[in-house]
């Protein structure tokens, strides 16, 4: 589903990806561990076109994530397929990014009917069976506002659901939670992965990547230090980098 070759990024001097490797399957958990600053949200923000690579490539489905510097004609693509190919990636972010002023209910269905020009009674009713789906049936007609945390990251995603993607992609969904609120995101998207959806989620939750992940990557200074499942990786790291971090999360 995708697949990430010597991609490399810099912001000025600095460059943020060095040559990163990496391929997510269909139906695969791939969970990105790594320190802050390592580029963890940097590689998820170049899949989902919201930050061109410097050089390399990235495909997602077999189709090139085109965005690069401008002055690369070959593989720059128009605005408005970028802006289409967007909406077939979810991306939930760790401060949820929902729409203050918009009720739960419209939050998951602006983008169907807006983006996807989908009927607004079409757009309802799915909207209505993903909030059941996260556990939030109730909720529909309240506003972020007067949500717990916990509750407004589920209607995150369900909002990214709403766009039927065909990869998700979360960036430390759980890190701005109250602890006691973290279990019913993670439920959700455990939830998700059983569904054999695609997915990449960078997390700090290293009990939840040893039960949900396929893969569990392990980044430091913009490289992928090691790679492998979650009972290699995790259990018994190989690299020194790795061990280091995880003597500190665990
Ligand atoms: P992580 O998510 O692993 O914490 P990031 O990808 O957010 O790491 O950031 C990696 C590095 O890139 C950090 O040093 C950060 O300050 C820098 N960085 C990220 N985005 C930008 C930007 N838009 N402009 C300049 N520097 C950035
Ligand atoms: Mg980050």
């Amino acid at each position: 589903m995708v697949e990430i070759r010597s991609v490399r990024k810099s912001f000025g001097s600095h460059e943020v990806l060095r040559g990163i490797d990496l391929e997510v399957r269909t139906g695969e958990v791939t969970v990105v561990l790594g320190p802050s600053g390592s580029g963890k949200s940097t590689l998820l923000r170049t899949v989902n076109h919201l930050e061109k690579v410097d050089s390399g490539r990235i495909t997602v489905d077999g189709r090139l994530v085109g965005y690069r510097r401008s002055g690369d004609k070959l593989y720059e693509l128009r605005e408005r397929e970028v802006l289409r190919r967007r909406t077939q990636i979810g991306f939930v972010f760790q401060n949820f990014h929902l729409f203050p002023h918009l009720t739960v209910l419209e939050n998951i269905t602006e983008a169907p009917i807006s983006a996807l020009k989908r009927p607004r009674a079409e757009a309802v009713a799915a909207a209505h069976a993903l909030l059941e789906r996260v556990g939030l049936a109730e909720k529909a007609g309240a506003y972020p506002g007067h949500l717990s945390g916990g509750q407004q990251q589920r209607v995150a995603i369900a909002r990214a659901l709403a766009l039927e993607p065909k990869l998700l992609l979360f960036d430390e969904p759980t890190s701005a939670l109250d602890p006691e609120l973290v279990g019913e995101v993670l439920d959700v998207i455990k939830d998700l992965a059983r569904q054999g959806t695609t997915m990449i989620v960078v997390t700090h939750e290293i009990g939840f990547a040893r039960e949900v992940a396929d893969t569990v990557v392990f980044m430091d200074e913009g490289v992928v230090v090691e790679q492998g499942p979650p009972a290699e990786v995790l259990d018994r790291p190989r690299q020194e980098r790795t061990r280091a971090f995880l003597s500190k999360v665990l």
